[in-house]
């Protein structure tokens, strides 16, 4: 079992299979970086390193990124990832433009859950966004997870002031009639991106007001699935999805922090918002490769901070989501 130094037991892990992205969307990548796919881990090396996690008490597992489709062997990580005993759950984020293809392989192969990026349903407004006109794509590719059965789906939104806030109540309706939960993201001001954010900013309790508020929404318990998302039901709807809110700064769940992240390249981060990342590839290769990454592990989990500093405005050595898979 991994438990860190205040009783919290880590049981999530959310793995970054890449750094780039087929979107540049203007709050995580503002421009697209080039990525090399022999800085990152390999399936194998993915399945040795993830597969000790899993010894250790890790369960669940989050592929992410940059854009996790993009790999051409994303069907293969996922498989070797299933087989390994102990994992109950394999959840991808991704941007859906590559879904129409992946939807029914990735689920054959063990994905059981699917978050997806969506801002805009308007072309205009998510060409300004992501820089792509792939809309029509990401759309489909929604259909075509939601055809081959993937339970639940997840949209998210970051909504940007003079972009996309007039689109709120459009996309929960877009949502509701297709069976999807919605989780509003508030932009969060990083490296890459720090000076479009307060001109960009938009509160949830701003989004709430918009979508009628407390008036139409009643809030449902903190669900095993929620993570940091507030969630809330329609009064008059009640077996409608939910939607929700994750606020990283105005609420803070890191008392309940269940999660560890590994970044493309194999390096561990106990914070998303942390300073340090702790190389764990180089210990892969050394034949007692169980031992040294276990005391690297134990040493990382020793030092996760109790919480987060972004209310004294330290948002920790992350320059993009990207790097560290958001
Ligand atoms: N490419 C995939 C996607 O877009 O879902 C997975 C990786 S992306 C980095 C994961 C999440 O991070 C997305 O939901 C995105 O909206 C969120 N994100 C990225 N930059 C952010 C920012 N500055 N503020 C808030 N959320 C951000
Ligand atoms: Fe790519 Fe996801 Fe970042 Fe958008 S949020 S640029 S889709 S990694």
């Amino acid at each position: 079992m991994l438990q860190d130094r205040f009783g919290r037991v880590l049981t999530y892990l959310r793995v970054s299979l890449l750094k780039g992205c087929n979107l540049s969307c203007k709050y995580c990548m503002p421009e697209r970086i080039p990525f090399r796919m022999d800085e990152v881990l390999s399936a194998a090396e993915l399945e040795k390193l993830v597969g000790r996690f899993v010894e250790r008490g890790i369960t669940k597992l989050r592929l992410t990124g940059g854009e996790p489709t993009i790999r051409p062997d994303l069907v293969e990580i996922v498989e070797r990832l299933a087989r390994l005993e102990g994992v109950r759950d394999i959840a991808l984020s991704t941007n859906a433009v590559r879904l129409r293809q992946l939807a029914q392989p990735l689920r054959a192969a063990g994905v059981r859950r699917i978050n997806v990026s969506l801002d805009s349903l308007e072309a205009d407004a998510f060409k300004q966004i992501t820089g792509s006109a792939a809309l029509h794509q990401v759309l489909d590719g929604i259909e075509a997870a939601r055809e081959v059965g993937f339970h639940p789906i997840k949209l998210n939104t970051v909504v940007m002031r003079g972009v996309n806030d007039g689109e709120v109540e459009a996309l929960v309706a877009f949502a509701a009639v297709r069976g999807l939960e919605i989780r509003f993201i508030e932009m969060m001001p990083t490296g890459a991106t720090h000076g479009l954010q307060p001109r960009h900013f938009v509160s949830n309790q701003d989004v709430f007001e918009r979508l009628g508020g407390a008036a139409r929404w009643e809030a449902v318990g903190h669900s095993a699935n929620a993570g940091p998302a507030r969630d809330y039901r329609d009064r008059a709807r009640p077996q409608a999805p939910t939607i929700g809110f994750i606020n990283p700064l105005s609420q803070n769940f890191c008392s309940d922090c269940n999660r560890l992240r590994l970044t493309a390249d194999g390096k561990l981060r106990t914070c998303l918002f942390g300073q340090q990342d702790l190389p764990l590839r180089p210990h892969l290769t050394a034949p007692d490769w169980q031992r040294r990454l276990d005391a690297a592990i134990d040493r990382a989990v020793g030092e996760k901070q109790e919480s987060h500093q972004l209310e004294s405005g330290d948002w920790g050595s992350m320059i993009s989501f990207v790097q560290v898979g958001g």
